[in-house]
């Protein structure tokens, strides 16, 4: 195990440290104590039979002070960081290369210590000069797995199959990277790049919640509202998530409620079909008091008619959801974006349907930053 391979916290009894990734299985276990099976800073100070308050000058170091290496962090004792270098190893993420869009957006290749890659995105806030801090906001969007198991056909990450799962330290490093590349304090950040987070739930969760826990605990300190995960739909990481204690907010990728249309543009996801994942979103909603989104990629001759566009009124009504209407982003794919005539119609129709939808608008596409863009390396 490395450092990143830990979350944020104290020690947690000695049930909720075996590594439990299935979101079906029982949950009691990720309920405990700090409310993950991931293994706390406070697990391995207790492991190296060290003082409990360690524990958070070792995260403050690593995420707050970002450390490179355990010398530099001189409040721990000598013999600490020695055992340290041996029982969780540590080696930063670097940036390998930065494209920069047009319009602001920055993607970046991120290499891990055993060579993998994977990409993240850093999205300023576009100036407006109605909002004073506007230029202070920075959004970023990061992978939880290296590659992605699904192969959605609209998306490229899935064509490589997937490569990894990354560790808790992983995730958040690649929002340390933005971070700094930009020079600004990340105020958004979205689970949208590589992967299937769901498919990565315990180190998915651990990741966000050393962005989401207080500096003075070692975090970054994001508010859990301001930390989105997107999933393609696994139903059964819907109903853990809400059973966790933080406000994550939640969307779905959705693009088509049509069952025979949706298996063709996300044939791994069939076993999780819509009438079930419709339940689970609604179940989510009286849970957590909170709308997911609906994602919805405009494809020309696929899910823009006038029976797709009932079948997504008619789903969002069910599960309470407001719909975030995406053009379609140029991949490989033999799929055309809809025009800005039928994007239009649609979110008319939702809109006359009272059902809340705005049409995003997609940055980075020059620089294959966008939505289902993004892949291994370059
Ligand atoms: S859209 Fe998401 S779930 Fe589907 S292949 Fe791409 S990364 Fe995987």
């Amino acid at each position: 195990m490395t450092i990143f391979d830990y979350q944020v916290g104290p020690a947690k009894t000695a049930k909720a440290n075996t590594p439990n990734n299935n979101p079906t299985a029982n949950n009691n276990q990720a309920k405990s104590a700090t409310g993950s099976s991931v293994a706390t800073y406070g697990d391995l100070m207790k492991q190296l039979e060290q003082p409990l308050f360690r524990a958070k000058q070792l995260a403050q170091w690593l995420w707050v002070h970002r450390a490179n290496n355990y010398d530099e962090m001189t409040n721990l004792p000598a013999d600490l960081r020695d055992k340290l270098k041996t029982a969780a190893p540590l080696k930063r993420a670097m940036a390998e290369k930065v494209v920069k869009s047009k319009d602001g957006t920055r993607k970046y290749l991120i290499r891990f210590a055993d060579g993998t890659s994977v990409e993240a995105v850093g999205l300023p806030s576009i100036d407006d000069p109605a909002c004073a801090d506007s230029t202070k906001r920075l959004t970023v969007c990061i992978s939880t797995q290296a590659g992605c198991s699904l192969a959605c056909v609209f998306c490229a990450t899935g064509r490589s199959g997937l490569i990894r799962n990354l560790s808790a330290g992983e995730i958040a490093e690649q929002v340390r990277i933005v971070g700094e590349g930009f020079k600004l304090r990340v105020s958004n950040v979205v689970v949208m790049g590589q992967g299937e987070p769901f498919q990565n739930y315990n180190a998915t969760l651990a990741g966000l919640r050393i962005l989401n826990a207080a500096e003075a605990e070692g975090g970054f300190g994001i508010g859990a509202r301001r930390i989105t995960i997107s999933t393609s739909g696994i139903v059964a990481g819907i109903r853990r998530l809400a059973d966790e204690p933080e406000q994550f907010t939640l969307a779905v990728s959705l693009h088509s409620a049509i069952q025979e249309t949706r298996d063709k543009l996300m044939p791994g996801l069939a076993s999780n079909n819509l009438n079930r994942l419709a339940t689970a979103l609604l179940d989510y909603w009286k849970a957590t008091h909170r709308r997911p989104s609906l994602e919805y990629a405009l494809i020309d001759d696929v899910n823009t008619s006038a029976a797709e566009t009932a079948a997504l009124i008619s789903f969002a009504q069910r599960t309470k959801a407001h719909v975030n209407l995406i053009p379609l982003n140029a991949t490989d794919a033999n799929l055309k974006a809809a025009t800005q005539v039928e994007a239009s119609k649609l979110s008319g129709a939702l809109r006359d349907a009272g059902i809340e939808a705005s049409i995003r608008a997609e940055r980075g596409a020059d620089i294959k930053a966008a939505c289902g863009q993004l892949t291994q390396a370059e």
